[in-house]
């Protein structure tokens, strides 16, 4: 994070020719295990990663504040009196605008001030670069302003500014992880109480490799919606509030009650993911607390196969990586993070055999795909500061 924070300094010293007054930092993040089970009220279990989105500002003479972002080239005003709206199009300015008004409302008193922002998260990556350019932004408004939130309500403005600005009805994990994240600890997180737990995961022995497929398939559009609904349908027919309140028993004696809705073998298979997964989610964080590496990537590879079968969220190239990561000596437990339809996979690993591991899934998955990957290994971050 250094070489970003001094990087990050010092275009904002070329720009505007003095030293930067405040420094703020968010990370972005991978989910260990728990995929769909957000909007299902269950619970999921992110770590931060060792990337980030840093701003580096300073007060501005002008009436004007101004954001400049390094991964976009571009600079943006920005109104800190609570006067914006959010725009018909979204940009990416937007997420930041949202962000501040939002801790404008919750009273924070910003002066004019100019920024430029610098991110070492894969935009569009699935690795929540979003999240961290939010959090990184409130926490710019904190230390502008003197005036701490409360880290959950910081985690929440943020979301709201997301759902608000960005168009996108985002769940809570991003956020939360961004800016609650602890140095050496993944976090459970419950979505219905929206209670986290911290979970140290701080052996040296174990890393995190985050394997990006470079593939991103094109959608419909009506993946994730006819997912929502297939959970609601199968919730209902479970008599249950949210699948997170089912159990595997109750689904298979409901089994009949499925097979005469049209659809309803889909919305069986939908609902089997999702209250195994959650199972399998609360049991992973179990192992890990107690360096239970076996069991925790055993579920992992589980928690991979329910997403290829019964939730219909892989792709080949997906499946290939988590193929070929199950097969290396050094691989404890793999699986692909994040929404689905490509992104990337999140493996645990023995770190005394990450160069190898990384050099064969390199090669095995470009012979397999014609693809370069993208790879790194991270321990889990520290989440959001005011480094100055
Ligand atoms: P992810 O969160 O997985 O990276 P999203 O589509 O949710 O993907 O968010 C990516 C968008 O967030 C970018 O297209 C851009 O609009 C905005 N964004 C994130 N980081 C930055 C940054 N450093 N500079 C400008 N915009 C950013
Ligand atoms: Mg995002």
């Amino acid at each position: 994070m250094n070489i970003l924070i001094n990087d990050t300094k010092k275009i904002f010293t070329e720009r505007f020719g003095k030293e930067a007054e405040w420094i703020t930092a968010a990370p972005g993040r991978v989910n260990l295990i728990g995929e769909h089970t957000d909007y299902n009220d269950g619970f999921v279990f992110p770590m931060a990663i060792e990337r980030y989105t840093v701003i580096a500002a300073g007060k501005s003479l002008a009436a004007e504040s101004t954001v400049f972002s390094v991964n976009k080239s571009e600079s943006v005003n920005v109104l800190i009196d609570g006067s914006a709206k959010p725009a018909d199009t979204v940009t990416w300015s937007g997420y930041v605008q949202g962000t501040l008004q939002n801790c404008v409302e919750n009273g924070a008193k910003l002066q004019p001030f100019n920024a430029v922002i610098n991110s070492n998260v894969p935009l569009g990556g699935g690795l929540s670069s979003s999240a961290s350019l939010e959090v990184a932004a409130a926490t710019l408004a904190e230390v502008i302003a003197g005036h701490r939130f409360e880290p959950v309500q910081k985690a929440l403005l943020c979301q709201k500014a997301e759902h608000e600005y960005a168009k996108m009805p985002c769940g809570i994990m991003d956020q939360f992880i961004s800016a609650l994240g602890q140095k050496g600890c993944a976090m459970l997180l419950d979505c219905r109480s929206r209670m986290p737990k911290m979970i140290p995961l701080d052996d040296p022995a174990v890393s995190v490799l985050i394997v990006n497929s470079n593939v991103k398939h094109e959608l419909t559009g009506s993946e994730y919606p006819d997912r929502r609904r297939q959970c609601e349908k199968a919730a209902k027919l479970l008599g249950v509030p949210f699948l997170r309140d089912a159990t595997l028993p109750q689904l298979e004696s409901a089994k009949p009650v499925f097979d005469k809705e049209p659809d309803g073998g889909v919305c069986y298979r939908r609902a089997k993911h999702v209250i195994t997964e959650n199972d399998r989610t609360v049991a992973a964080a179990e192992a890990l607390a107690k360096r239970d590496w076996k069991t925790a990537g055993r579920l992992m590879y589980e928690s991979h196969a329910s997403m290829r079968d019964d939730f219909e969220i892989t792709v080949s190239e997906i499946d290939i990586l988590a193929d070929i990561a199950r097969r290396l000596d050094g691989v404890i437990g793999s699986r692909m993070t994040g929404g689905g339809f490509g992104g990337c996979t999140v493996s645990l690993i023995e770190s005394s055999k990450e160069s190898a591991i990384t050099e064969a899934i390199n090669k095995e998955y470009t012979t397999a795909t014609g693809i370069k990957p993208t790879i790194f290994a991270t321990t889990a971050a520290q989440g959001s500061c005011a480094i100055k």
